[in-house]
């Protein structure tokens, strides 16, 4: 059943092949059975989940059932849960129940999916390899000595391995769609502002948008769907009306202008990976896309540029985990400065201070000027890039990562080079701009991936193109090992 793709399930549900109880029971055994050796849940909910599932089996005897009803699917951790906890993968917040739904919880639960639990996560979704969460790694089900991706690395590895029917992930600079060619599964991250960000805890708030993992691009446009729309708790909410993405799925790319920038094809691009994200355009050039060459020539800042506006971001929202409010806090403080000092010290992890430092050290009086405004500077003609190469194309490919998954342990003690990993997917994040990842051609036995960007509110395109690619290749059907 797990293999199968969401319209395949919701097809059994509604001919009453199976029921979504038994459908959630299947997901939860797995869990049970495979998750020892993925770490990829925080928080399994199974009764919930059940409760939920006989809810669905009642909609769809009532006939009252849309796509998603009865469908198990499971949450990155960073999503307030109501009654479930929230821990963002830090131990800040371990202790940390979630008193109201996020809107994407909110939306997708009204849809009648089932929520299996929460996915683990790289701390506060900081990281690229699923190595800083409180939680422990996240094992790559393609070869569990290697990390999934981060920082939406539970979602990712639990699509992948059949854990859960689709996920919801956060995008920072890249944490759904590296997770995504890692592990071999389709990453969406939409529009800055095309989902809200509402109960969803804050990285870096000009750049954080949620997304979705699943098999396909057609799944994922069934969860998108849901997710997407004007929300107004949430002020920079796109207003912009949600199309019908599942009626866009087919239509014809015949004509379709695809541009490579020839920043996202030079040195330190991997050449197994360069060969099947080649071979994946040339499958889209049979069906009718032509090929450009294009230049982002400011793309190669794009990641100094995230390493001073994110953390700043960040330095600015983690001020709220005081030990006072709610989240840890230290045993004994002698007073209010200690405990501030104490339980921001006991609660961080070594990847979430350093990104505190530098973003105080960023925004700081005498710094702000060299540091902060000129990365803004500089955002603002990254983002000219795009705006230029979209008069000329209409959608921009290129790898999603410059490797194949690596093997754990082998970035931590040098956060430069793990940064690089985002070195393709960070300026779409700093333009505002969607970007997808699909599976190409694995590259000795591991999943690579092709990002595509399209222009603002382009959701549907890129899905569509993504889809296109899908029913003319079989990529994206490979399911790594049965773990056991
Ligand atoms: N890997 C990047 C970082 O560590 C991006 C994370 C994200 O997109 N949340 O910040």
């Amino acid at each position: 059943m797990h293999a199968h793709s969401i319209a395949e399930l919701a097809a059994g549900l509604r001919e009453r092949r199976f029921s979504s109880r038994e459908l959630t029971a299947h997901y939860l055994g797995r869990i049970e059975r495979l998750d020892p050796s993925l770490n990829s849940y925080i928080t399994v909910s199974a009764e919930a989940a059940l409760a939920a599932a006989d809810a669905a089996d009642a909609r769809i005897a009532a006939g009252d059932a849309g796509p998603l009803t009865g469908i198990p699917i499971a949450h990155k951790d960073i999503f307030l849960t109501q009654g479930l906890k929230t821990s963002c993968g830090s131990r800040m917040l371990d202790n940390f129940t979630a008193p109201f739904n996020g809107t994407v919880v909110e939306r997708l639960a009204g849809a009648g999916a089932v929520v299996l639990g929460k996915l683990n996560m790289d701390e506060f979704a900081m990281g690229s390899s699923n190595e800083t969460s409180y939680y422990g790694p996240v094992r790559n089900p393609w070869d569990t000595e290697r990390v999934p991706g981060g920082s939406s690395g539970g979602s990712a590895a639990a699509v992948a391995a059949g854990l859960c029917a689709a996920a919801t992930g956060t995008d920072t600079g890249g944490s759904i769609r590296q997770p995504a060619a890692f592990c071999g599964v389709t990453g969406v991250k939409p529009t800055y502002g095309r989902c809200s960000r509402w109960g969803m805890v804050a990285f870096a708030s000009s750049l954080d948008q949620a997304g979705v993992l699943a098999r396909s691009a057609a799944d994922a446009a069934l969860l998108l769907g849901a997710m997407a729309g004007f929300d107004e708790r949430d002020s920079t909410c796109a207003s912009e009306p949600v199309p019908d993405y599942g009626a866009l799925l087919a239509d014809d790319i015949e004509g379709l202008r695809i541009g490579l920038p020839t920043e996202y094809f030079g040195e330190g691009l991997d050449a197994g990976v360069e060969a099947s994200v080649r071979a994946a355009l040339a499958a889209l050039e049979q069906l009718g896309a032509s090929i450009l060459d294009i230049s982002l020539p400011n793309a190669p800042l794009s990641v100094p540029v995230y390493y001073v506006v994110a953390p700043a971001e960040c330095s600015s929202n983690l001020a709220r985990y005081d030990g006072v409010r709610y989240g840890h806090r230290c045993e004994a403080p002698k007073d209010l400065e200690d405990l501030y000092k104490r339980s921001r010290t006991e609660g961080f992890g070594t990847e979430v201070k350093r990104r505190i430092m530098i973003g105080t050290y960023a925004l700081s009086a005498g710094y702000y000027d060299a540091y902060y405004l000129k990365a803004q500077q500089l955002r603002h003609l990254i983002a000219g890039d795009f705006r230029r190469a979209f008069e000329q194309v209409d959608l921009i490919m290129g790898p999603t990562t410059p490797t194949t998954a690596f093997p754990l342990g082998a970035k931590t003690d040098d956060p430069v080079a793990m940064y690089l990993n985002d070195i393709y997917t960070i300026a779409a994040n700093l333009a505002g701009l969607p970007g997808l990842s699909v599976p190409v051609a694995p590259v000795d036995g591991l999943p690579a991936g092709l990002q595509m960007i399209g222009n603002y509110f382009a959701e549907g395109r890129l899905l569509n193109v993504a889809h296109r690619l899908q029913q003319a290749t079989d990529w994206h059907r490979a399911m790594p090992p049965e773990l056991d």
